[in-house]
């Protein structure tokens, strides 16, 4: 079964005009959450991956699993206030205006090559802050894996004119 059937969409949530893409019906199905996961990490398979860094919620879910994977270790990227230890942040956009996410300070070492991991990319504002607390502890940020990308939003090249390589299985356009 191709990884888009397995998404169910909802339409005006959560709000009136929003399609929203439903990611919890692909990891509920065992042989297409397994599949995602195999051809998110498909590429680095072999290669060296220190850790992977997943955004508050779902990207904890896949990058963990993509952390197993590939034999890395795991960095929670958090909404404000919500990591016991020191932190660094940063703003990113919302749809209206500003949120902070952060990240622990010792989460990441100079040099270590890290994947990013999100359930799905539209206009590229979350993970661009995300890229940015990494590179602020001196990671080398390899990728950035999205199971779905939304391509009128234009995330994908936001995020490659950072210098990030983007892997996307399923475009909802
Ligand atoms: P961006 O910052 O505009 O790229 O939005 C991406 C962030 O919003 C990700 O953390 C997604 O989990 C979340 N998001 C936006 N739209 C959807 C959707 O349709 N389904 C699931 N998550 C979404």
């Amino acid at each position: 079964m191709p990884l888009a059937a397995a998404i169910r969409t909802i339409p005006d949530y959560p709000k009136k005009g929003i399609l929203f893409r439903d990611i919890t019906t692909l990891l509920g199905d065992a042989k297409a959450f397994r599949k995602a996961v195999d051809e998110l990490v498909q590429p680095w398979c072999g290669g060296k991956i220190d850790k992977v860094a997943g955004m508050e919620a779902r990207g904890f879910i896949l990058g963990g699993a993509v952390a197993h994977q590939l034999s890395a270790g795991f960095i929670p990227i958090r909404k404000k206030g919500k990591l016991p230890h020191r932190v660094v942040s940063v703003a990113y956009e919302l749809e209206y205006g500003v949120d902070e996410m952060e990240m622990h300070e010792d989460a990441v070492s100079p040099g270590e090559r890290v994947i990013l991991v999100d359930d799905l990319i539209a206009t590229g504002g979350t993970a661009e802050g995300a890229v940015k607390l990494l590179r602020q502890g001196g990671a080398d940020v390899v990728a950035a894996c999205f199971v779905i990308d939304l391509p009128d939003l234009a995330g994908v090249k936001r995020l490659q004119a950072l210098g990030v390589p983007v892997r996307t299985l399923v475009a909802f356009a």
